[in-house]
């Protein structure tokens, strides 16, 4: 089976910043060479520890500018005051390769991806915490932020979490190991989708030739 090819899917994970999200794509990737990042672009300034390329493609104002006026970003939104956006370019080319390409964007995102003509490769996963106090302490656990950030990061959360009509898949991440078991899963069941599966009508038909 495994030498049919596949259509790629867009499998997007969007949570409120908390949640847990950042650690599970990074033990999914890790674990599952057929699914690849998207790596976006972003005016916010790095933080500490954040690689250029592997977290985001650090660029000016003016260069986000010009890659939105150009139509090369897939989606863009305004976060936190930066801009942020989805390259076009490694996205088409990773599904034509047949992979699969995770994208860590928040709902404004998945909105416009799910106006374009990818639509139906997308697959929307949505993790809530298990309550806005675990929200809290784990945002406080970093403990890199000052009460104002904290303050305004869970009135986002919740703005964010108000749009979790609009994904597929609603995940409560109050255990992270069955957490990614259940993003295993999902993914699973969506790359056996028959769309998806494009060579299935040659093999069915040559197995009852
Ligand atoms: P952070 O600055 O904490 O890395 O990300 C802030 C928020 O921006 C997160 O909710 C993240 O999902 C979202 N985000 C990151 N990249 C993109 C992107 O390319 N497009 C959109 N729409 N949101 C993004």
């Amino acid at each position: 089976m495994n030498a049919l090819h596949r259509r790629g899917l867009m499998f997007v994970l969007s949570s409120p910043s908390g949640a847990g999200k950042t650690t599970m794509s990074r033990r999914l990737l890790a674990e599952d060479p057929e699914i690849v990042m998207s790596v976006s672009v972003t005016t916010r300034p790095p933080r500490k520890g954040e690689i250029e390329g592997r977290d985001y493609f650090f660029v000016t104002d003016a260069e986000f500018d010009r890659l939105r006026d150009s139509d090369a970003l897939l989606e863009w939104a305004v976060v936190f005051g930066h801009r942020y956006g989805t390259p076009r370019k490694h996205v088409e080319e990773t599904l034509a390769r047949g992979r699969d390409v995770l994208f860590d964007i928040d709902w404004q995102g998945t909105q416009q991806l799910q106006q374009t003509d990818a639509a139906s490769d997308l697959v929307r996963v949505f993790i809530l915490p298990p309550t806005m106090a675990e929200l809290e302490r784990r945002l406080r656990g970093r403990g890199t932020d000052s009460e104002a950030v904290i303050a305004k990061r869970m009135q986002r959360a919740a703005t964010e979490i108000s749009h979790w009509g609009e994904y597929n898949y609603i995940l409560i991440n109050d255990d992270p190991d069955r957490c990614l078991g259940e993003i295993r899963a999902i993914l699973k069941a969506e790359r056996l989708r028959r769309k998806r599966q494009l060579g299935l009508a040659n093999f069915v038909r040559d197995m009852l030739a």
